[in-house]
């Protein structure tokens, strides 16, 4: 962490320098100021001000109103993680590029295409210097360019693992998209790279950072509505075009389960934190139906806890978007959470009895956050700070060991036993911040 910092001040320090911004200024290590900025003597210098402190105002709203949180407190744009997009589809166009915008300790800068004008348009509509734009030919240049820390790759998923493997490298961090493969021997072989270049990897499940999910989470682990016993989830998208790779065994891996049922999966061993140890499932497509020729349609699937939860899951391409889960517990509670899985617009619903009467309601609480600036931020705070990411590509292994086991029964028609894994959260790494 410290040589990744002293990395990044030198950096800033030689790019001042270089425009002849600074003026004699290193005394014990401590860059003093610019002539650009030339402080009043008595005033307090820039560089000695935490810009990473919020901001404080007093409250204006009576303490009954919803908190209005904390003032964004973005890093200097400088001192910040700079990020390459490998892969300029929808995820990236679409929810990445804006997201990163909002960002306190995140940047983007580079991009890598394998269609220039595309790149070329992207860069200039984000402030993105057309010499950081590379193609999938020329990527393994990046090694040399000083201003990409984290390279995120968002390209399908029969691709995650060479990318990762030139990423290491190169000896940058790798941030991937779920799934973090197509098979668990493949996402081992780029968790093994990543050690071996001593480069951080962390696979991009944004549902953990996000504070809706967060919660369940904590009122699941504190047993503040009593123990879960059940969970069942349902996440379903209706698809289109055959010829999408989402349709392509060798590029996706699978059909619904590794695209959008692994939230299902990936989620309620979040919510537990423990790891099922037998899974039992099915699953169909429908005959003919040129979509589902090398990829299934749906899954229906079980998880089995040590602890004695069970779990139920439904997951399908052929239905219209639904993404929703309930924890029943046995104090007669149901947590429920309404586009539990969502970009957005996540709504509690909770059930609960007191003295034999049936209490439902749909708390809210603070503001939504964008779930894909909290991952990023998070990497960022890893990078910055020397953390392992609360889901590093060990998480994403695990999944793909479950996912495989649920196709093996699903095709067996028996109940798959899986490795007994002791103790809770064994695959995660540092918590992230908590989101205000
Ligand atoms: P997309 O089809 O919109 O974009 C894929 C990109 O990869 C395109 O720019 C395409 O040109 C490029 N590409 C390069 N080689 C390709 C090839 N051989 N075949 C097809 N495309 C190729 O896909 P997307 O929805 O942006 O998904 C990208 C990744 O992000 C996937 O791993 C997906 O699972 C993941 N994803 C995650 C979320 C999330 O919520 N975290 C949401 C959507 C997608």
């Amino acid at each position: 962490m410290e040589v990744q910092n002293n990395t990044n001040e030198r950096r800033d320090f030689i790019k001042k320098a270089g425009k002849g911004l600074i003026a004699a200024t290193l005394i014990g290590g401590i860059e003093l100021g610019e002539t650009a900025n030339a402080q009043p003597s008595g005033a307090v210098k820039q560089d000695a001000i935490d810009e990473t402190v919020p901001v404080k105002f007093t409250p204006i709203k009576d303490s009954s109103e919803k908190k209005e949180g904390s003032v964004p407190s973005p890093m200097r744009p400088s001192k910040r993680i700079g990020y390459a997009f490998v892969g300029l589809g929808r995820l990236t166009l679409n929810q990445l590029l804006p997201a990163i915008a909002k960002c306190n300790y995140s940047k983007a800068v580079a991009l890598v295409s394998g269609d220039g004008e595309k790149a070329k348009k992207v860069a200039l509509q984000y402030g993105i210097d057309a010499k950081n734009i590379y193609n999938y030919a020329n990527f393994d240049e990046i090694k040399n360019n000083p201003e990409v820390d984290v390279v995120y790759i968002v390209l399908p998923n029969g691709m995650h693992e060479e990318f990762t493997l030139r990423t290491a490298k190169a000896g940058k961090h790798v941030l991937c998209e779920k799934p973090l493969s197509v098979s668990s021997a493949s996402a081992q072989k780029m968790v093994d790279a990543c050690h071996k270049a001593n480069v951080k990897l962390m696979t991009a499940y944004r549902i953990q950072y996000e504070p809706h999910n967060t919660l369940v989470k904590e009122w699941t682990r504190s047993e503040k509505k009593g123990k879960v016993k059940i969970i069942e989830t349902f996440n379903a998208q209706n698809t289109a075009d055959p010829t999408h790779w989402r349709h392509v065994k060798a590029l996706s891996g699978g059909g619904a389960l590794p695209d959008i049922g692994l939230y299902n999966l990936n989620t309620t061993r979040f919510i537990l934190g423990e790891e099922p140890d037998s899974v039992l499932a099915s699953m169909y497509s429908t005959p003919g139906d040129p979509r589902f020729k090398e990829v299934e349609e749906s899954v229906l699937f079980q998880l089995f806890f040590p602890s004695g939860v069970v779990s139920s899951h439904v997951t399908s391409y052929g239905v219209h978007e639904s993404r929703h889960y309930k924890c029943h517990t046995n104090k007669g509670a149901t947590i429920g959470l309404k586009n539990a899985f969502a970009y957005n617009g996540q709504q509690l619903e909770l059930s609960e009895v007191k003295d034999e009467m049936e209490y439902k309601s749909n708390p809210t609480f603070g503001a939504e956050k964008d779930q894909f600036t909290l991952v990023m931020d998070h990497m960022s705070d890893c990078v910055l700070n020397n953390k392992t990411p609360y889901t590093p590509g060990e998480e994403g292994v695990q999944d793909h060991k479950i996912m495989e086991a649920i196709y093996e029964s699903a095709k067996t028609g028996k109940r798959v036993k899986l490795k007994r894994v002791e103790g809770t959260d064994v695959f995660r790494g540092d918590a992230p911040k908590k989101a205000e």
